[in-house]
């Protein structure tokens, strides 16, 4: 039996493959990302691209990895990222990447994010819209597929949606004409064209911009400017239905959240304020909620920095929800809004937000494996550690149930029973 070993030593895509004859892990503890039980200690056996068994014997001939003090994870699964932007906290941050980059550049910059994702322990992302880049996201999710650059299992949104006048760049001559971070989108039979378009091109989700503006009302209240009319929101949300795929929607206060659940779509995304009677609607409804804490927390400073005084205020909003949110029991994903902060900044800070807010470890770790799975409708191949489900494990140093910010320290990816990563850079 060959032992492989020496941890703390930077082993980027290691070629390590379970291709080639079965591989045991094993390590203190695992987390499947099921049970509320800690499994001490833990050994899972891969073979190709599945687990093959858990907690059994070591089968003759298996190349052993032994993480000692580690705890294993099912691989994180980030549910709203933007692995076409590298950072948007001022106005200029993002002009500059829609005026002065090319969709070229900006997809090499896109295959560095997706590596230092998978390095950082997650192994699938929801990624929900290409800002400006239009079908960029289906080409980078094609090149990860098809072996040509490492990266997480993907589902993509392409182009996202909004309506004239709704979305930026803005603030140029009206006499010159230039892209916008997404499609503008009006009147109803436009909105069933503009969904059949993206999902013809490659788009698993539809991502809709549901209002903008943020203010407050004379009661302290948050809100916001509707974007689509009731019409035009049913009408995408009928057809993207119709067509067998599901809604994202980015809804920030009442206005936009009331068209939403109305409309019927699938997830909120940011959902800053929501009220009681909403978050019931959600519940009862089953529409789920991702928070992203992680991107309003890295953007708010600066954003009220450059004079957009709003933002100072929405994290306390954020955080309110947030907490509501847990109490009654709505359905919630881990998301972080990745590229709204640049991909350096690991997501997994995401956790101590999510703790902080009155998750407990376990649901927030859940939150990031089979809850996230169940969103992406993939939890019959992943999101918990089980046998005959894909390869995509993680670990992390110590016990991540009593120092969460262990998520931040991911020494150990596997996807697909390939090994990407195999010590720590520290
Ligand atoms: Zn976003």
């Amino acid at each position: 039996m060959r032992k492989l070993a020496v941890l703390f030593v930077l082993l980027l895509a290691t070629g390590l493959s379970a291709a080639e004859g079965p591989i045991a892990i094993r390590a203190a503890r695992m987390i499947d990302g099921r049970s509320d039980a800690v499994i001490a200690p833990a050994l899972i056996v891969v073979e190709k691209n599945l687990i093959v068994s858990i907690g059994g014997a070591v089968p003759a001939g298996a190349r052993v990895i032994d993480l000692g003090d580690a705890t294993l994870l099912p691989g994180l699964i980030d549910t709203h990222v933007h692995i076409l932007l590298q950072g948007d906290v001022t106005q200029d941050d993002y002009d500059r990447q829609i005026f002065r980059e090319s969709m070229a550049y900006r997809a090499l910059r896109a295959s560095r994010a997706v590596r230092l994702a998978l390095g950082h322990g997650f192994t699938a992302m929801r990624d929900l819209e290409t800002e400006g880049a239009m079908y960029t996201d289906v080409d980078v999710k094609r090149a990860i597929n098809e072996g040509v650059i490492p990266g997480p299992r993907m589902q993509v949104a392409t182009r996202a949606m909004s309506v004239t006048g709704g979305y930026g760049p803005n603030g140029y001559s009206p006499e010159i004409s230039y892209p916008r971070g997404v499609q503008l989108v009006d009147g109803v039979e436009n909105a069933r064209k503009a969904v059949r378009e993206q999902i013809g091109n490659g788009a698993d989700w539809i991502k809709v911009y549901a209002d903008r503006s943020y203010f407050l009302l004379k009661d302290g209240s948050l809100s916001s400017i509707p974007t689509f009319s009731a019409e035009e929101l049913k009408a995408i949300v009928d057809e993207t239905h119709r067509l067998r795929k599901k809604v994202s929607s980015h809804a920030m206060a009442r206005p936009g959240l009331e068209n939403s659940i109305a409309a019927g779509v699938d997830t909120i995304e940011h959902g800053l304020s929501i009220p009681d009677d909403l978050l019931d609607k959600m519940k009862a409804q089953g529409i789920w909620y991702v928070p992203t804490l992680t991107a309003l927390e890295y953007v708010a400073p600066g954003r009220a920095a450059e004079g957009r005084g709003i933002w100072g205020e929405l994290p306390k909003f954020h955080r309110d929800t947030f907490a509501r949110a847990v109490r009654r029991g709505v359905k919630i994903a881990f998301g972080t809004d990745a590229g709204a902060f640049p991909w350096e900044y690991n997501a997994a800070k995401e956790f101590t937000y999510m703790t902080r807010g009155g998750m407990t470890p376990m649901q927030a770790i859940r939150a990031a494996t089979s809850m996230a799975a169940q969103l992406m409708d993939i939890a019959d191949q992943s999101g918990t550690i089980e046998t005959g489900k894909l390869a995509d494990i993680v670990a992390v140093p110590g016990n991540p149930l009593q120092d969460i910010t262990a998520l931040e320290r991911v020494n150990f990816v596997m996807k697909d029973g390939v090994v990407f990563r195999y010590g720590s850079d520290e």
